[in-house]
């Protein structure tokens, strides 16, 4: 189908005159959003997504991904477009301890890639803060202004799709919030290695620094909310004592740190995803691993699956999104391993 022209953000639903009707709608642009778009596109289905920020758009996140995130994207490190790097180890620093696992991990900017995921997408966008949502006639009504079929929520974890329809069934709990703190800045690293310290200060999380190609670097700071609540603490006050850390570590120099924060919601045993045609995914639906808090790759598989579950390829569920980032790598290495190679038929 054709749609009508983007309408302009936000503009009076009420003066726009006809509805815009079309197959699928995606509320959120983000990993999320523009992998279910992309799959949906690729299918050749109609789908529009709704963001209420224009691309590029700055979202607050340390932007390291795994392999397996590069595979499902089909992505090409050699031609994607923008800031690429990796990563062979990571480099742990945890009870005065200090050693490298040799897990190989990517780092991106999410200001680029999101941009370039949600134009490869192919998808129609339109800047539209979403608020509203009825179900009409066997439609999804969206502010009086957008209707649909098929709903997808990949809001993130403000999500209006998750807020109105999942929330009561798929409540989520306190004491899988995390609360991060981090600044992305352009910085002339010479340490070239991402590094990552547990439980500093007593914190449930850990911190982190990770270089980015083209000379940006982002640190932060990230631990479960509840967890500080207890100890009437807040992740603010871990803040000095990590750049501190950096300091004496030689890795920055000469910072004035303006932080931004953000909270989203680890994996939980809740898993109501689906309620006729609506779907959540991503942070909407609260998917980051639980040991490392990666929502990335469970942000991209789980639009996947909203995607396949539309085409009709597939019932949809997030059984393909890891709920721990160190065993799915065990069990990636395993796969790759003599252990779990097919075993030759002895020749007749
Ligand atoms: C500080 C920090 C560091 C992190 N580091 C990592 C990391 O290194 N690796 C990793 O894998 N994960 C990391 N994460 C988690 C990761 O950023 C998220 O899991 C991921 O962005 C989820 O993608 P998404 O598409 O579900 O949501 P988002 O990326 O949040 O996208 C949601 C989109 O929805 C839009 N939206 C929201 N409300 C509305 C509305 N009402 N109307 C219209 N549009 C709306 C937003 O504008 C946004 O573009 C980090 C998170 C934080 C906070």
């Amino acid at each position: 189908m054709v749609f009508p022209p983007t309408p302009a953000a936000n503009s009076n639903p009420s003066a726009s005159g006809a509805m815009i009707t079309t197959d699928t709608i995606i509320v959120g642009g983000g990993p999320a959003g523009s992998s279910c778009a992309w799959k949906l596109n690729r299918a050749g289905r109609d789908c529009l997504v709704l963001d209420r920020e224009t691309f590029p758009r700055t979202k607050l996140c340390a932007g390291w991904i795994t392999p397996e995130v590069v595979e499902d994207l089909e992505m090409d490190p050699e031609t994607y477009p923008h800031s690429f790097m990796t990563f062979p180890a990571m480099h742990v620093h945890i009870f005065g301890l200090s050693f490298a696992i040799p897990v190989p991990q990517h780092s991106i900017r999410r200001y680029e890639f999101d941009r370039w995921l949600l134009e490869r997408s192919g998808a129609e966008v339109a800047n539209h803060y979403v608020q509203d949502i009825r179900r009409e006639g066997g439609f999804y009504v969206i502010d009086g202004k957008y209707r649909c079929t098929y709903l997808v929520g990949a809001g993130g974890t403000r999500c209006p799709i998750y807020r109105t329809l999942f929330a009561p069934a798929a409540p989520r709990s306190a004491d899988m919030q995390v609360v991060a703190l981090e600044q992305e800045f352009p910085y002339h690293w010479h340490n070239g290695e991402c590094h990552l310290w547990f439980f500093q200060g007593g914190l449930r999380g850990y911190s982190w620094y990770v270089p980015k190609a083209g000379g940006h670097l982002n640190v932060g700071v990230g631990g479960i909310a509840d967890s500080l609540k207890r100890r009437k603490d807040t992740i603010k006050n871990h803040w000095a004592p990590f750049t501190r850390t950096l300091h004496d570590a030689r890795l920055i120099d000469g910072i004035d740190f303006e932080t931004g924060g953000y909270s989203y919601y680890l994996r939980d045993a809740a898993d109501v995803g689906r309620r006729d045609n609506a779907f959540v995914v991503g942070d909407a639906a609260g998917l980051a691993t639980r040991d490392m808090a990666e929502g990335i790759g469970p942000a991209i598989r789980s639009g996947f699956r909203a995607a396949e579950a539309i085409t009709g390829g597939r019932p949809f569920g997030y059984d393909d999104a890891a709920r721990f980032s160190t065993v799915n790598e065990v069990a990636r290495r395993l796969k790759g391993s003599k252990i779990f190679a097919p075993r030759r038929r002895a020749a007749a």
